[in-house]
């Protein structure tokens, strides 16, 4: 039964996408539609992210560097949160340019940094929400 397995795309909204990545994985089903479904939340977080920055870092608010066949180039962070509803969450992730997605990883002010875009992400999903 694949039904309530909804395919995350790019002509997905906002909504949709939000939707499905924090869908919870039914405990009823085998483990290939398990992992079938990890994956889809996985891919629709991503997604999300992307579409919700609407090709602006959501750093430092640059524009993305470059376009893709499949739309403005920009990165996706994971954010290490206490408070989280898994990786997978919404406010775990945050679509980055290349300069600040390296400066989130190696930078010597990365905890900071982080810490800076965990506050960012919060804004910006309330203002959603
Ligand atoms: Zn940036």
């Amino acid at each position: 039964m694949w039904v309530y397995l909804a395919k995350p795309t790019r002509s997905k909204s906002l909504t949709q996408l939000r939707d499905i990545a924090t869908s919870v994985t039914p405990n009823n089903i085998d483990t290939k539609e398990k992992v079938a479904h990890v994956r889809y939340r996985s891919e629709a977080i991503k997604l999300y992210a992307k579409k919700r920055a609407c090709g602006v870092c959501e750093g430092c608010g640059a524009n993305s560097p470059f376009e893709t066949k499949s739309g403005p180039y920009l990165e996706i962070h994971h954010l290490t949160r206490l408070a989280d509803g898994g990786a997978d969450h919404p406010e775990n992730v945050i679509a980055l340019c290349p300069t600040c997605h390296r400066r989130a990883h190696y930078s010597i002010d990365s905890k900071e940094f982080n810490e800076q875009l965990s506050m960012l992400v919060l804004k910006i999903e309330e203002n959603i929400a």
